[in-house]
């Protein structure tokens, strides 16, 4: 059995009367939505013309709001519904970055994730979706599509139907019949400053995109305008994020440098390799799990994420992940008070591969987030691992200064950190000047090079984050410490413009 629905646009009158009729049915507050009517326009005056799209989960087959969420709140039932349970979700919204259809919102009474779930208390006691009954056209169609004999499955077979974002692999269920192809691509629409009735947005601040390029769309004809929408979270993920990115990458590359070191015969442990590195990981180790909490809207419910995991996110293995580098960490600390230089070559291999996966870990977390195209980069593994090493030699320079290190331990981290922002650049160039798979990455890397994000990202990332440490690499020990704060200033902002800007490309 698997339910979907199929959305007439053939007749629909965009009455928004599915919308209220969810609202009161499933109590869903003032200012989100499980279903709503979206009207975009063509042409020019008085050549225009007005097409309606209902928009909602849809209870893809392959969901990828199921496989991240971390603690099975979102699942799919044997009848194909994707339903959703509240009272295990953390409200950490790694499922509104999955969900390439914009279906989930965070509910603001309960702080946690809600979407349609095809109002599986009335299927279960065999009524319809409260939708369907209202819809005073019948334009919404439910039923099981694995049912030849349903109407739903006649009209999937018989009819030309369209999904949203075929091109996701999520498989979807709700069909659109007669729907202009521009309302449910959302590439293809200009998104002004203002609709029918209001302003656009809550977040009207935030950088737009370049408008989409025509002539990679030439299937769409002419570019269409969103003139009516619902408001849309812009950006589940801020700053928090950005930064647990950064304090991770200092506390991976602060302890990977040292067990290299180690492992590699150049260090017996010592002061800064054996008691300060290991510290600086602990403490901004912890750093990284206070930002993931912080981050969570139900940061009460934080340890649902090991107590009931789902072993298929990349939430729960980052989580173990920490927590395995958290114990190396200790031990490494341990072996370096104690003077233990043979526990530090046994410890060596083990800090190595964990402080790895502890800053590359997140590259995959990423990947899961389908929605967001430009994250789904396979430079994005070694933009975290880079990240680490410098973001490691910067702040083992800075300590080791602080310390009093010898001028080899400095010399090398030096060299260290000049190959760190050589590769840095490298793979910023290649992220951003690459090919680009699609129009939506292309966009999301435009806002970093030409558009809205263009001024931080040339002057604070480019510049001031690289070109310019590079330079003062040459100098003495003042100029190295500017390199290094210059450099970790430069990453941070590298990553916060980074998570910004795949989240800038709307998703409906
Ligand atoms: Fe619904 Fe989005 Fe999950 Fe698909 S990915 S089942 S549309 S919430």
């Amino acid at each position: 059995m698997r339910y979907g629905f199929v959305i007439d646009h053939t007749c629909c009158i965009g009455c928004h009367a599915c919308s209220v009729a969810c609202k009161e049915e499933n109590q869903v507050p003032l200012g989100v939505y499980r279903t709503w009517v979206k009207y975009i326009e063509r042409g020019t005056f008085p050549n225009t013309r007005r097409y309606f799209s209902v928009l909602r989960c849809n209870h893809c087959d392959n969901a990828p709001c199921v496989t991240i969420c971390p603690t099975v709140a979102l699942f799919r039932r044997s009848d194909g519904i994707v339903d959703f349970d509240g009272t295990r979700c953390i409200g950490c919204k790694s499922c509104m970055q999955a969900c390439p259809y914009d279906a989930l919102y965070i509910d603001p009474a309960t702080q946690t994730a809600a979407k349609c779930h095809y109002c599986a208390h009335r299927v279960e006691v065999g009524l319809e979706p409260a939708c369907v009954i209202v819809c005073p056209v019948q334009a919404i169609v439910a039923g099981d599509l694995d049912d030849p004999a349903s109407r739903i499955a006649r009209l999937v077979a018989t009819e030309q139907v369209q999904v949203r974002k075929p091109e996701q692999g999520t498989r979807p269920k709700v069909f659109y019949l007669g729907a202009d192809a521009a309302a449910l691509t959302p590439q293809a629409l200009e998104r002004g400053e203002s609709y029918l009735f209001a302003q656009t947005g809550t977040d009207r601040g935030a950088p737009k995109p370049a408008p989409p390029d025509t002539s990679t769309l030439k299937d769409l004809q002419t570019l269409a305008r969103t003139v009516y929408d619902v408001d849309h979270v812009e950006r589940p993920w801020g700053w928090k994020v950005a930064t647990y990115l950064w304090t991770k990458a200092v506390a991976a590359g602060a302890l990977l440098l040292p067990a290299l070191g180690v492992a590699a015969g150049w260090s017996e442990g010592g002061l800064l390799a054996g008691v300060v590195a290991p510290f600086l990981a602990l403490v901004f180790l912890a750093l990284t799990t206070g930002l993931l909490i912080f981050d969570l809207k139900r940061p009460d419910r934080f340890h649902f994420i090991l107590l009931k995991p789902n072993w298929q996110s990349w939430l729960v293995w980052g989580a173990w992940i920490l927590i395995a580098f958290g114990a190396v960490t200790g031990l490494w600390l341990v072996g370096g008070l104690a003077v233990h230089a043979r526990l530090l070559r046994v410890l060596a291999w083990p800090a190595i591969l964990l402080a790895v996966a502890a800053a590359g870990y997140s590259a995959f977390l990423f990947g899961q987030a389908e929605g967001r195209d430009f994250w789904q980069s396979p430079l994005l593994l070694w933009h975290l691992l880079v990240g680490a090493v410098l973001a490691g030699a910067a702040s083992l320079i800075l300590a080791g200064l602080a310390l009093g290190s010898g001028a080899a331990v400095i010399g090398l981290l030096k060299k260290v950190l000049a190959a760190a922002l050589a590769a840095e650049a490298l793979v910023l160039f290649a992220e951003l000047f690459g090919s680009h798979p699609n129009q939506d990455v292309a966009r999301a890397a435009d806002l970093l090079t030409r558009g809205g994000l263009s001024g931080p990202f040339c002057g604070g990332v480019v510049l001031a984050g690289i070109g310019l440490p590079m330079l003062l690499l040459l100098g003495g020990t003042p100029s190295l410490v500017v390199a290094s704060l210059l450099a970790l200033a430069g990453h941070w902002l590298y990553e916060l413009l980074w998570v910004r800007a795949g989240q800038s490309i709307p998703l409906s």
